[in-house]
Formats: structure tokens, C-alpha cells, sequence
């Protein structure tokens, strides 16, 4: 049975439905992240995790345990999220220690506890500072120490590097990856941002609307999206819809062939296309329409047939430098992998 377990949720306020009969199963110890656009419902389904919305119907169960007349502080969940900020005048300490003493610890266990929380995050000797003495990197920390230290089952984060640069968010997410593995807590994870969906969860489940239109692994949902809109929403643009699909003889055409009889629509993905032969691939003829260095890749756009694609090509691989190719109107061969193609559902 899964350690949280979220059934046919939903959640309106007038005539907005924020949350549309959503079913979600964490089992102990996973990372789940909820990535979507604005207003797809990401947060109101976290508030109805911690019971700070409730729902008009369907249900949560922790551990077994029907969450639904219980209050948020007796959950057993802890929270992380931008508007939970921490409080200025007391120092980091205090700021970990607020839920202990709340729930009346003994002395002994908030000191160890304390401790153990600076341990984790990396804070240790930096109990006795004021937050607001702190880099914003250590406010979060301190802020992901005091939602822990209450040992709570399910772990809630909203947007919880939101507010720092992107730098900062790179390195910290990768830490803050493995503190929750190494503690082992249930998480549920609120992003916009793809990159740190898929840098922090073991599951990513993509929301529209109020709905979950695919949850899988970050691998999975980035190479098998199910269907258009989360096609969209990861940036893979190269679509091709079947009412706009005239088949030819072209090798594109020949490639697609098939494959659009059953999908309503098929993706080329914009990775794993090369300008040389290699293992697998197939060649289709293209017309350079534009080309934009961007550091680690670049990105040609072409015209094939009566499409136009875009693909993220290796600027420093195979003939050393792809420059050459920024020449608009150029015809080249581009090779792609047809195993790499994804049929689409509306
Ligand atoms: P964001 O990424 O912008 O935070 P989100 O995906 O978290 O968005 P929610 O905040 O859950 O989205 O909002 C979902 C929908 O419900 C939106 O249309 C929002 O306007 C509406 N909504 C959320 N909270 C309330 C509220 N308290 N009263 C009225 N409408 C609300």
C-alpha cells in the first residue's frame, strides 16, 4: 500500500476548479514533483495535502490514516513553502526548533535535535546567528532544517528555491536531493521550473488545469511524453499534427509513415539529431532557416518539407564546430534516429 495516498481529489473555489478528481500514490520515502504551469492547481493540491484547503470530495490517507478531520499541525507533515518564511528576530535555533518546542519536547531533545538539524544542512556553529544575518542559501537551509526537524512522515515543498539565483538553485538542488534521501521523508515538490523537477524527484507528474496528464520518471516524461500539452509545456516543439500531415515520398514522410495511422500527432525530438551518420540514424534533407550558439548546445531551425523544426545540436562534437552551418538557406543533411520519435495523443 502507498505511504500517502491521494484519491479522486477535488477543490473549487467558485466557479474555478483549481483541483479536478486528482489520484496520486507516494510510496515511503519517494520524491514526487508536481510541475505545471501557472494556475494548473499545484499548490492548492499541496494546501489540501497539509489541510490548509479542504476538499468537496475525494480523499487523503497517510499511512493508512484518513487525513480528513485531521488538523494541519497534527498531520505528521512538514512544510517548506515561500509564504511559510522564517522568522527574522529569532536566531537559526530557534527558527529549527520552533515545532519542538511547540509540540513541548523536553530541553534534551530539542538541543539534539538542533544539532543534528545543523548537521544535516551543513549549518553547524551557526545556531546562535539571526536569520536575517544569513545568505539567502543558508535562509533555506535553515528553513528546510526547521520543516525536518519535527521527523515529520510527508514533506511538503513549494517552490522552495524560487527565490534564489539560478547558481545558487543549481547547486542547492542537488543537495537537497540527497538530505531528503538520506532522511528518508515522503516529499511532494512544487515547481514550474523542468530542470529542477527533474534534477529532485524520482516521479515527476505533469498537472493542466487541474488535472495530472502524466506522471512518470524525469527520463520518461522527457522521452515519452504522452500527449501535446505536456509535449508543449517541456519545450519539445517539433510537432507534427496529423491533419497537417501530407505524406510524401520524402525521407521524413517515409520515416512517419505509420506511425501517424493510430497518434493524433507525432513529436521529433530536438536532441539526438546529428549532422553525420552514426548507428541507427536515418537522413532527411533540410534547409537551415536560422542557427543560435548557446554555450553548452545550439540550436538550428530548419525547414523540412512544409515543416519547420528545431533541433539542439552539439556545437563541439563530431566535426569540432558546427559554425559553418549558420549560413541561412543552406541545405544539409541532418540525421535523426526514428526509434527516438514519440506518437502522441491529442
Ligand atoms: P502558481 O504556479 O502560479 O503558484 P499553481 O499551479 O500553484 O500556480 P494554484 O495556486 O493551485 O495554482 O491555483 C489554481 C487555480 O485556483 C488558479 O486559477 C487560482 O487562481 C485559483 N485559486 C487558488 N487559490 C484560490 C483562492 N484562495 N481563491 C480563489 N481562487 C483560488
Amino acid at each position: 500500500m502507498s505511504y500517502l495516498a491521494i484519491n479522486n481529489i477535488s477543490k473549487s473555489f467558485g466557479s474555478t476548479t483549481a483541483v479536478d478528481g486528482v489520484s496520486l500514490d507516494l510510496e515511503l520515502g519517494e520524491i514526487v514533483c508536481l510541475l505545471g504551469p501557472s494556475g494548473c492547481g499545484k499548490t492548492t493540491l499541496l494546501r489540501l495535502v497539509a489541510g490548509l484547503e479542504s476538499a468537496n470530495s475525494g480523499a487523503i490517507t497517510l499511512d493508512g490514516r484518513d487525513l480528513v478531520d485531521v488538523p494541519t499541525f497534527e498531520r505528521g507533515i512538514g512544510m517548506m513553502f515561500q509564504s511559510y518564511a522564517l522568522f527574522p528576530h529569532m536566531t537559526v535555533a530557534e527558527n529549527i526548533n520552533y515545532g519542538l518546542r511547540m509540540a513541548k519536547e523536553s530541553q534534551g531533545l530539542i538541543a539534539e535535535r538542533v544539532a543534528e538539524m545543523l548537521d544535516l544542512v551543513d549549518l553547524q556553529g551557526l545556531g546562535a546567528r539571526r536569520v536575517d544575518q544569513l545568505s539567502g542559501g543558508q535562509q533555506q537551509r535553515v528553513a528546510l532544517a526547521r520543516s525536518l526537524a519535527t521527523r515529520p512522515g510527508v514533506l511538503l515543498l513549494d517552490e522552495p528555491l524560487g527565490s534564489l539565483d539560478r547558481l545558487l538553485r543549481e547547486r542547492l538542488l542537488d543537495e537537497l536531493r540527497s538530505i531528503l534521501k538520506q532522511v528518508g521523508v515522503t516529499a511532494l515538490y512544487v515547481t514550474h521550473d523542468q530542470s529542477e523537477a527533474f534534477g529532485i524527484a524520482d516521479r515527476v507528474a505533469v498537472m493542466n488545469l487541474g488535472k495530472i496528464e502524466q506522471i512518470d520518471t524525469p527520463q520518461e516524461i522527457y522521452t515519452r511524453p504522452k500527449n501535446r500539452f505536456v509535449a508543449s509545456f517541456l519545450g519539445l516543439g517539433n510537432v507534427i499534427l496529423k491533419a497537417e500531415w501530407g505524406a510524401g515520398d520524402d525521407p521524413l514522410s517515409q520515416m512517419l509513415a505509420g506511425r501517424l495511422n493510430d497518434a493524433q500527432a507525432v513529436l521529433i525530438p530536438p536532441y539526438g539529431a546529428r549532422l553525420s551518420r552514426g548507428e541507427g540514424l536515418e537522413k532527411i534533407q533540410a534547409m537551415v532557416t536560422g542557427y543560435s550558439f548557446r554555450g553548452r548546445f545550439a540550436i538550428l531551425s530548419c525547414q523540412v518539407g512544409e515543416h519547420t523544426l528545431e533541433f539542439s545540436l552539439d556545437p563541439y562534437g563530431e566535426n569540432g564546430s558546427i559554425g559553418h552551418i549558420s549560413e541561412p538557406e543552406q541545405q544539409i543533411d541532418l540525421w535523426l534516429n526514428p526509434s527516438q520519435i514519440v506518437e502522441l495523443e491529442a
